[in-house]
């Protein structure tokens, strides 16, 4: 490829709106251009990117048995309706009319349709198993689209849906999937590692995201350096932190703490640690009548340590949470506390609260909690002594690091990630719901078994950038590239000699399959080299008059400190050793 031929626009400054580093990348290398709110071209320089990409993961879903095939962007509501999820999901769901006034979806992800192909095509125990997967573009409109192709409202994923006969069987279609991550992952050349994640309604343990480790990440990581575990922080499993209760050594005193609302405050006045303090945090439960009216409300008070944060997803599956729960208003916490939030505690509610305690904050002694009024903490307080044991123990809270890990290996340590891929084991939520069942052996028909897989293929492109980037610009790796090697020839315009050579190594590294960028633009050495490093192109050889009389050409990788000249007649053979296989 040569640059005249190909469309490179490259910016000083990323626009104001560009927080992240991906994002700014991304704009000042001439990569996307935003069309309106988490909507985006992609430039040709991007969709190279973005091309490389989709080929690795076609390559390796294909090696790990999945078809491909090509489902609709806009898709009937019907199908939604069958599944409930038209009604059930927010306004993520982008929803349309056509001229009939018939409605329709622009897809987020398509389980709805491919189950609608399967229970159509999939007849028999025969035809099992089998793996569907498309690349196609995917709208969500996300509440904030933010930080470019990280979250857009547009943008390409690869989803993928097995079917199985039973759940054993689906469990292998989930491993060949998990690997096939693996493989892809490892390809493209990021750090990343696999996480547990949370199954949500459907429960069970099969549920891997594979994240992009980054400090920008959205996700925070938990993992144990000593043994293999490792799980997303809404899942990861928090032990108590204190084996057994000690015995009260305090008396129980309402200690005045004016204008401290904050554990922090309270600990900083009474010169205590934090981790001597309980934090209240107020939940409601509703309970409804048929025609959807409330009926009755639960107040709920939740206590972690003051040191820890409340984790919702784990709130959200104690039994009495599980069908779901809302922060309690100033108005509820009020009437139930006799105080506003700042000063609250399980010690003299005016109204019946239930306890939901932490498992570390259960066998706490001589703790700190909120008074009940302004302005007034209790210290020395004892379960048992001076309240009643809590309702209910529960994991609540958020790992921190130097936990005890879950297995028993060590202590917890924390990264960030992006969340590039999702494995889920779905087992028969949607075939159940849009009847999609085979004929086993004796005729009889069962429900299919299904996975579902996704791959944020835009996403990647940012993920990517957040992992390799410096102060010139983006650093690819090489599988990934939008070019693996640019030619800067310096004088071209000058020297016949200089455009001969540089031309001459074009056609062959292009014809070793080399995927190389001659600039031929005639731009100054300074603005050239600039732009490629902005860019991310890994290798680069310069082609200068200088060099050529010495029989040289410049090679320099672009996280090399220092060029290395290399023998014109050696260049290809040295150049294709340092790519990456
Ligand atoms: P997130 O928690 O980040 O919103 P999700 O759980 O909604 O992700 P899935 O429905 O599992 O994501 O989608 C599969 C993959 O699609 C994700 O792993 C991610 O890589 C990508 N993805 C999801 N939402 C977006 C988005 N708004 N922009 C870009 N990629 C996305
Ligand atoms: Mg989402």
């Amino acid at each position: 490829m040569k640059a005249s031929q190909f469309f490179i626009a490259t910016l000083k400054e990323a626009p104001a709106d560009a927080e992240v580093v991906s994002h700014k990348l991304m704009m000042r290398a001439g990569l996307i251009k935003r069309l309106g709110a988490g909507i985006y071209n992609y430039m040709p320089m991007g969709l190279r990117v973005i091309r490389k990409i989709e080929a690795v993961v076609r390559e390796e879903m294909n090696r790990a048995g999945a078809i491909e095939l090509l489902m609709p962007v806009v898709q009937p509501a019907e199908l939604w309706q069958e599944t409930g999820r038209f009604d059930k999901m927010g306004p993520e769901l982008l929803r349309l009319k056509d001229r009939h006034g018939r409605d329709f979806v622009v897809q987020p992800t398509s389980e709805e349709v491919i189950t609608d192909i399967a229970r159509q095509e999939l007849r028999s125990y025969k035809q099992l198993p089998k793996n569907f997967y498309h690349i196609q573009t995917k709208f969500r409109d996300e509440r904030r689209p933010r930080f470019g192709l990280m979250r857009g409202r547009e943008f390409t994923m690869k989803d993928a849906y097995s079917f199985d006969r039973d759940a054993a069987a689906a469990a292998k279609s989930y491993d060949a999937m998990y690997k096939a991550y693996c493989a892809i992952f490892d390809r493209i050349g990021l750090t990343y590692r696999a996480v547990a994640a949370d199954t949500g309604a459907i429960g069970g343990d099969l549920s891997h995201e594979f994240q992009v480790i980054a400090d920008t990440g959205e996700d925070a990581l938990v993992y144990c350096p000593g043994s293999d575990y490792a799980a997303n922080i809404e899942l990861a499993e928090a032990l108590p932190l204190i084996a057994q209760r000690a015995a009260p050594g305090e008396m129980l005193a309402k200690t005045p703490t004016p204008d401290r609302s904050t554990c922090e405050d309270v600990a900083d006045l009474l010169g205590l640690p934090l981790s001597r303090t309980v934090k209240s945090l107020v939940l409601a439960t509703d309970q409804r009548d048929d025609a959807g009216d409330v009926v009755a409300t639960t107040i709920w008070l939740l206590l972690v340590r003051g040191d820890h944060q409340l984790n919702e997803v784990k709130a959200g599956k104690v039994e009495a949470l599980k069908g779901g729960f809302r922060f309690a208003t100033v108005a509820e916490i009020v009437d139930h506390f006799g105080t506003e939030p700042g000063y609250l505690g399980p010690i003299g509610t005016i109204r019946p609260v239930k306890v939901i305690a932490d498992r570390t904050v259960a066998n706490m002694s001589d703790f700190v909690c909120g008074a009940n009024e302004a302005d007034f903490h209790y210290t020395g307080v004892n379960w048992g002594r001076d309240l009643p044991e809590p309702d209910l123990v529960a994991d609540l809270r958020n790992v921190v690091e130097g936990d005890p890990s879950p297995d028993g290996k060590g202590t917890l340590a924390i990264q960030r990630g992006i969340e590039v891929g999702h494995v889920f084991y779905l087992g028969t939520k949607y075939s159940a719901a849009m009847g999609a069942t085979y004929l086993d052996e004796a005729g009889k028909p069962q429900l299919m078994q299904m996975g579902c897989y996704g791959i944020g293929i835009t996403r990647i492109v940012a993920a990517a950038i957040e992992q390799g980037h410096d102060d010139r610009g983006i650093v690819w790796p090489d599988a990934i590239a939008p070019f693996t090697v640019v030619i800067c020839p310096i004088g071209l315009d000058r020297s016949t000699d200089v455009r001969a050579a540089a031309e001459r190594l074009h056609d062959e590294l292009a014809a070793i399959g080399v995927d190389v960028m001659l600039d031929d633009r005639g731009e100054r050495p300074g603005a050239m080299f600039a732009d490629w490093e902005l860019i991310g192109v890994p290798h680069r050889v310069v082609v200068s008059d200088r060099g050529l009389k010495e029989g040289q050409f410049e090679y320099q990788g672009r996280r090399d400190a220092q060029p290395t000249r290399v023998a014109v007649g050696g260049i290809a053979a040295f150049v294709k050793g340092r790519l990456r296989a």
